[in-house]
């Protein structure tokens, strides 16, 4: 992975004094928030530190008020809520108004959402009508300490360079930002933060679309966003009947199942649980690859995990020169000794 060098980055000449604070999108299902919120809080945290602005939360939905009064624990200075019984499922036509409305009124100076399916669909919806940029996917955030402006960086070119993208012109800098990257902000008590109600007027919405029904898919997989431990195959696994040695490690260790995508590919295993660049991003406590190279691809999807452990026949195989722990040598062998040690501990 190349990273192109940023020279210097020139103030816009336009004059945003107007616009103040990093925002998070609040994403909510059935009033919880989903786990991407408190990693952006946390990131978002930092950024609004290095501006000495604020760091709030957009939370849109209904009977939310409990759950706004609780970001507060996680270092939130402001949430902005918006409970009205109409926004209980997201819609997009009406989160869009409603987001639209608030940056308006309020003009924050950044807005993070997080890369989700909601998170994809609302940030460029909201990006168009208020006439600015966004850049999607992101996998690390920073502030220029010259020009203020936010450093917006994802993988580009199939994931051969990573690109670092600026919004000079225009405000508020929006970003989608990848699950699992950034690390989430812990819940403290102690911190002065408010929940501003903004009153919004559902009946002037003429929507278009109405949700009719939200089915839940049904799987009885781990999420791997959310596991601590994750034990991922890859081709070196050799079959879809071998990928049981993967299973019954994940399963010793109370962790979930990933893959490479070469093992998703070979249809050993469902892609719901491919690690990478087109697959899920993951930052467990514990990161066992077995049979996997270290392709970029794969690496941008799991190098940010606490500890990775290699276990590969080629000695010079890249996965070596991101992992923390490296054992060389037939995955047939090692696996089923670790299950067996793991077994009498
Ligand atoms: P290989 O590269 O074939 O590596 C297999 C490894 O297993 C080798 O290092 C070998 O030494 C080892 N091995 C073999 N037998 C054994 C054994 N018995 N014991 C121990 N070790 C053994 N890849 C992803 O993973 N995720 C993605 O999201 C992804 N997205 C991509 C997007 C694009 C646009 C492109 C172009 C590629 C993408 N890829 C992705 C593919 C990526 O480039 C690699 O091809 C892929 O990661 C290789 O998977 P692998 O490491 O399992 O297989």
């Amino acid at each position: 992975v190349q990273a192109i060098e940023i020279k210097r980055i020139e103030k816009s000449t336009r004059d945003f004094t107007d616009y103040k604070d990093v925002w998070v999108f609040g994403e909510q299902r059935n009033g919880q928030l989903n786990q991407v919120v408190y990693e952006l809080i946390g990131e978002g945290r930092k950024l609004a530190n290095k501006l000495g602005e604020n760091l709030c939360v957009a939370l849109i939905g209904n009977k939310l008020t409990s759950k706004a009064k609780d970001l507060i624990n996680y270092g939130v200075d402001k949430v902005y809520l918006v409970d009205e019984e109409g926004l209980a499922i997201y819609n997009d036509e009406a989160y869009t108004a409603v987001m639209t409305e608030l940056i308006n009124c309020y003009k924050p100076s950044i807005i993070l959402l997080g890369a989700t399916a909601i998170g994809r669909s609302l940030g460029p919806r909201v990006a168009a009508r208020i006439k600015t940029g966004l850049t999607a996917d992101c996998t690390g955030l920073d502030i220029d300490s010259e020009s203020g402006i936010l450093l917006q960086t994802r993988p580009a070119f199939g994931g051969n360079i990573m690109a670092t993208i600026v919004c000079k012109n225009h405000r508020p800098q929006m970003a989608t930002v990848r699950q699992g990257v950034m690390k989430p902000a812990k819940r403290k008590s102690g911190y002065n933060g408010q929940v501003i109600k903004h009153h919004f007027d559902y009946n002037k919405l003429n929507l278009r679309t109405r949700v009719l029904k939200v089915v839940e898919e049904i799987t009885d997989m781990v999420k791997l966003e959310e596991a601590d431990i994750i034990v991922s195959g890859g081709r070196g696994v050799g079959s879809a009947e071998n990928f049981k040695l993967i299973r019954e490690l994940a399963e010793v260790l109370g962790g979930a199942v990933g893959a490479s995508r070469a093992a998703v590919d070979n249809g050993w295993i469902p892609y719901a649980h491919q690690v990478g660049q087109t697959g899920k991003t993951v930052s467990p406590k514990i990161y066992i690859a077995c049979g996997i190279s270290g392709a970029v691809q794969h690496l941008v999807g799991m190098r940010s995990s606490d500890v990775i452990i290699a276990i590969n026949k080629d000695p010079n195989a890249p996965i070596f020169n991101v992992a923390t722990y490296g054992l060389v040598g037939d995955l047939n062998q090692i696996i089923p000794a670790m299950i067996k040690e793991i077994k009498l501990r």
